[in-house]
């Protein structure tokens, strides 16, 4: 087991643009892949979710931190495994927050299904069907994105959605946006910035 270096964009494009290839047996290599993920993911406490490609491997597996959206206190839980996974419904679309291991301290909108019905494989090769709701849909959906060269800014529509995140002279963490125009006045803004500790 490792705790692997992350790939940043834009150094890593090659990786990250790349779309991901099925993993044929969970058996193998594809098991130090998943360990490796989890370990990496762990080592990461900011993180929620982690494709392969994020750890230089274009392989369609992700790890993915659950259930700790749903009020401040709530923790999210043990990284769960993901093989192969293909949404085959999606719907609930709204505006959320997002942000990427693989573009540190950059954070954006997106608009992304509060509702996705996922197949694949876990880690032991056991096929599930599952359903993912709202944050949780939202980090699903974010990683199932890496598997396809998909990031986040690329669903962005303004640039002015794209904001850095910094501690302001009282020590509060507040936004900036990348035109530098501070928003973090706006009553709407602050209550998405609860988001950040995820
Ligand atoms: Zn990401």
């Amino acid at each position: 087991m490792a705790v692997r270096e992350i790939v940043v964009y834009p150094e890593g494009a090659d990786v990250l643009r790349k779309k991901s290839e099925p993993i044929g047996d969970v058996a193998g290599p594809a098991r130090k892949l998943v360990r490796d993920l989890k370990e990496t993911l762990n080592a990461h406490p900011e993180g929620i979710g982690l494709a392969a490609p994020q750890i230089g491997i274009n392989s369609r597996v992700v790890v993915v931190r659950l259930g700790g959206h749903e009020d401040e206190e709530s923790e999210p839980g043990p990284p769960r495994t993901l093989i192969n996974p293909e949404i085959i419904e999606l719907g609930d679309e709204r505006r959320d927050f997002d942000g990427c291991l693989s573009l540190p301290g950059l954070y954006g909108e997106t608009v992304r299904p509060h509702y996705l019905r996922v197949t694949g494989v876990d880690e032991r090769g056991e096929p599930f069907d599952d359903v993912f709701e709202g944050f949780d849909a939202v980090v699903v959906h974010h990683e199932i994105d890496h598997l396809e060269g998909v990031l986040f800014i690329d669903r962005v529509d303004r640039p002015e959605d794209l904001y850095h995140v910094r501690e302001n002279e009282d020590g509060e963490l507040v936004r900036v946006s990348l035109s530098g125009e501070d928003k973090s006045s706006s009553k709407e803004r602050e209550s998405a910035l609860d988001s950040l500790s995820l």
